[in-house]
């Protein structure tokens, strides 16, 4: 059995403990100061007689070490757990506690579960919804809970006379309690600060819906002011963008995006404008055959874009035509005839796609379709060119 010297000194970082057990990379201690990744939390780091400690594992009774190298086998050991992550996760899981507290206090709302991330720890809370006001509502008391200092103090009860638990625990036996001066108290084996002081400030960021629940992403102490400053420097880009105020920035980019939507409209008007004057000039320039028609074909490696459909109506709006355009890439056809052209668009390119397994059809004077393969639109193509033929 691992005496867990965590449980009563979550600030012990320096410690000598004895080996019990240890086989190549992996070490059992008398005792330790190492968490073990468990109920949220993640492990720690550090080093053991100077060889790092890449995980540390809970098996029930014992911990164990993992080493990035070999190290000594027994006798009385150095081990120094990495302070900067551990005091990080402290911070991250004490502020987890007030926030869910304060949750339940004010809100009503209880936390089903919670994931302490690299960057940002999130926990689900039973709830169909949160509002932005409810959510800077909760920011702004948990921040005012954290600046009371309230002591956060560890204790241990039998389960079944363990009262007044925020969450009911479904552990027997001793219970360690984790208390938050007159209004937390839960279950619970991490590591936390001493007083809510420590926490520093909490900012609650993403919202998402997770299966009919609320998942609420937060940060704390150095990483939430941190993150401020991510923000804001992504936020003064913007700004500069705009030459403006930085408070001013979500209405800019709010009108600029309508304002772009509108210009891409009208730019596109324009380009089919232009596709069917282009269309009509063709026809002009094209040569009218035996048939007395005017037949363009072109062949395109990509598909069949809207201006080509408009440059193709603009050809045959123009009379005695017929325009065909045969797209590799995804293999694709378009007719457009003329009204009182020898044969319509749509029956006669239907029952050609069908013919070669592909599908589509259209108006008597524009079609289209697609189909399986380059060579089906080869057998296809044979055929129209063959139907279309002086
Ligand atoms: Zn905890």
């Amino acid at each position: 059995m691992t005496r867990r010297l965590y449980y009563d000194d979550s600030y012990l970082r320096n410690f000598r403990a004895k080996i019990v057990e240890a086989d190549a990379n992996k070490i059992y201690l008398e005792e330790t100061a190492f968490y073990p990744a468990s109920g949220g939390q993640p492990h720690d780091t550090g080093s053991i007689a100077g060889a790092l400690v890449i995980d540390v594992v809970d098996e029930g009774d014992r911990i164990a070490h993992l080493l990035a190298q070999p190290s000594v086998l027994n006798g009385e050991v150095e081990c120094i757990v990495d302070w900067e992550r551990r005091f990080y996760h402290m911070q991250q899981h004490t502020g987890q506690h007030l926030l869910s507290a304060v949750l339940m206090e004010r809100f009503r709302i209880p936390t089903l579960s919670f994931h302490l991330g690299r960057e940002v720890s999130t926990i689900d809370v039973e709830t169909a919804s949160l509002d932005a006001g409810q959510v800077e509502r909760l920011e702004q008391l948990v921040n005012e809970r954290g600046f009371e200092n309230r002591p956060v103090e560890v204790g241990y009860q039998e389960s079944g006379t363990a009262s007044l638990l925020r969450k009911p625990s479904e552990r027997q036996g001793l219970l360690r309690v984790i208390s938050i001066q007159d209004l937390d108290r839960s279950a619970c084996g991490g590591t936390h600060v001493r007083s809510t002081g420590e926490i520093g400030p909490i900012l609650i960021r993403k919202l998402e819906k997770i299966r009919g629940n609320v998942r609420i992403e937060f940060v704390c102490g150095l990483r939430a002011v941190g993150r401020a400053r991510k923000d804001f420097d992504a936020l003064s880009q913007i700004a500069r963008c705009f030459s403006a105020p930085l408070d001013d920035v979500p209405g800019l980019v709010t009108t600029q995006t309508a304002r772009m939507a509108e210009v891409e409209k009208r730019l596109k008007k324009l380009l089919l404008e232009q596709a069917a004057a282009a269309g009509k000039s063709l026809h002009g320039a094209t040569p009218v055959n035996s048939k007395g028609l005017r037949v363009h074909i072109r062949h395109v490696t990509g598909g069949i874009e809207d201006e080509a459909r408009a440059e193709a109506q603009g050809f045959a709006g123009q009379g005695e035509a017929v325009f065909l355009i045969l797209a590799a890439s995804p293999a694709s056809v378009l007719l457009a005839v003329s009204s009182g052209a020898p044969f319509p668009a749509g029956p006669t390119l239907k029952a050609l796609l069908e013919k070669h397994g592909g599908r589509g059809g259209g108006n008597p004077q524009m079609a289209q379709g697609s189909l399986p393969s380059a060579e089906s639109l080869a057998a296809l193509s044979k055929d129209l060119e063959s139907l279309l033929a002086a």
